[in-house]
């Protein structure tokens, strides 16, 4: 029995973790495992795309090596445990559970997941009033219609145009009053939260609306319970900022910060698209043009989060979510309460696009003020804030925002260039998944995509 053979048998008697064959791995990351692919592969990045791609290449018999910047994998996938329960400040939720690979490795390793009714939102009026029910039906429904017939005019116009742009004219053309422009800006900066751009930078015609069906789940323990299961057995090289890429036909050389050179036969590359955008790893020889417009035409985007931990609920448990209607003049509008999950009394405010930005750069005390004005007018009272976190994911430098979008203009086909590879140099993560871009399972999907783009050829 040939070494590939055993262990494919291994893996599929589910012995490999058993036998602590692939814990040695880990435990000796700089001594390669023996393969049978005969090739040596780098990957760069621990993100679910390089783990998922290093998983389906060690199962194939590929030697393969991980290389990665932060003391931790997963990265945008990040729970945060110091407030005494498990808070994701990157990738919350498993969009669309049906079909979605991320549900089956939940029910592969029995992670526990629960359903988040992300629609199902508490709002309140600029005046801090609540809208009633039937009032919120008759505003979604005048916001869908309304949308419908902007996309339609871009399409019969024949020219994309931004999102902020659309809601102007939307406006102009069918004089809505002040109730409803304000709920329809509310709704287009929930779009804003998901797509992590600004209105002005966000194209009308890209329709993200292929997605999963099925409900949406969160990880009351934890998201990087994933790729830390996921992850098991693989040799992966914390703490090593790449600097550098060589590359050709036949090898490839990484260099690291740390001054680590690291050989191989062939490199997946998963850097995130801020990460590429910023230029600071060198790629010799140049990245061909198709891939360096890629880099620069699609966008990165942001969404920051502010978790803030009270002494007690002051509000009613059974939410999910609250949301203030005042989305020119408020940050912090959308509120998830993460009660709901954990039973201790967390709120989590989301803040995308350009205001994600200024939030990167206001001091704690300021966001404190803001959030705490907002939240005493909605209930009339809080608690007192025991610790506020805010994330950075801007200024993060292995992330440089958190996740792509197409602008305005811009051909979605960028996506798949930005995924293609070049000699013996591959590329994966969320930005090179034309379908479920900036998403977990996207990211996870580039991944396989990668591997399998390998396994065929060599
Ligand atoms: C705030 C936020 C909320 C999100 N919410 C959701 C959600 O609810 N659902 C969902 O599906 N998706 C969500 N996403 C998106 C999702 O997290 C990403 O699409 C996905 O995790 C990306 O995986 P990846 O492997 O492509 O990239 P990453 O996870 O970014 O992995 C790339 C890796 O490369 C490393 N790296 C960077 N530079 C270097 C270097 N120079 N040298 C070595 N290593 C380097 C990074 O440290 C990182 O570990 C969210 C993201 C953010 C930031």
């Amino acid at each position: 029995m040939t070494r590939k053979e055993f262990l494919h048998q291994l893996s599929l008697l589910g012995l490999g973790y058993g036998l602590g064959f692939t814990h040695w791995a880990c435990e000796s990351p700089t001594k390669p495992l023996q393969s049978n692919g005969g090739k040596k592969v780098l990957i760069v990045g621990a993100g679910i795309a390089g783990i998922a791609a290093a998983q389906a290449l060690q199962k194939a018999g590929f030697e393969v090596v991980i290389i990665e910047a932060r003391d931790r994998i997963g990265g945008r996938i990040w729970t945060d445990r110091s407030l005494g329960t498990a808070i994701d400040m990157g990738a919350s939720w498993i969009h669309g559970a049906r079909g979605n690979p991320i549900t089956d490795l939940t029910r592969k390793y029995h992670i526990k997941t629960s359903t988040s009714k992300r629609w199902q939102v508490k709002l309140y009026n600029p005046d801090f009033s609540v809208l009633s029910d039937e009032t919120l039906r008759q505003k979604r429904e005048m916001a869908f219609w309304m949308y419908r017939r902007a996309y339609r005019l871009t399409n019969f116009q024949r020219k994309d145009a931004s999102m902020a742009a659309m809601l102007e004219r939307l406006i102009k053309d069918y004089e809505l009053n002040k109730d409803d422009q304000n709920y329809l800006y509310w709704r287009l900066r929930v779009s804003e939260l998901s797509e992590g751009a600004s209105l002005d930078r966000l194209s009308t015609w890209y329709d993200t609306s292929k997605r999963f069906r099925g409900g949406q789940l969160v990880f009351p323990e934890g998201y990087d319970q994933v790729v830390k299961k996921l992850g098991q057995g693989l040799n992966i090289q914390l703490g090593q900022q790449v600097n550098q890429i060589f590359w050709g036909q036949k090898s490839v050389k990484i260099s690291t910060q740390q001054n680590k050179i690291f050989e191989g036969d062939l490199a997946i590359i998963t850097l995130p698209l801020g990460v590429l955008k910023e230029g600071q790893i060198t790629f010799t020889p140049a990245l061909p043009l198709f891939k360096q417009q890629a880099i620069n035409s699609l966008g990165m985007g942001l969404l920051n989060k502010i978790v803030l931990q009270f002494k007690n609920f002051f509000w009613d448990n059974k939410l999910q979510f609250m949301s203030h209607l005042a989305p020119q003049t408020n940050p912090y509008m959308m509120y998830m309460n993460w009660g709901y999950f954990s039973k201790k009394p967390i709120l989590i405010a989301t803040v995308a696009g350009k205001f994600g930005k200024v939030l990167e750069e206001e001091s704690i005390a300021n966001v404190k003020r803001q959030v705490l004005t907002t939240l005493n007018k909605m209930f009339g009272k809080t608690s007192e804030l025991i610790s506020i976190k805010t994330t950075r994911w801007w200024n993060d430098p292995y992330s440089q925002g958190s996740y792509s979008h197409l602008p305005v203009g811009v051909k979605a086909a960028e996506f798949t260039a930005l995924g293609k590879p070049v000699n013996n140099m591959f590329f994966a993560g969320e930005a090179t998944h034309q379908t479920y871009l900036a998403t977990v399972h996207g990211a996870y999907l580039s991944g396989i995509r990668a591997a399998e783009e390998i396994i065929k050829k060599y």
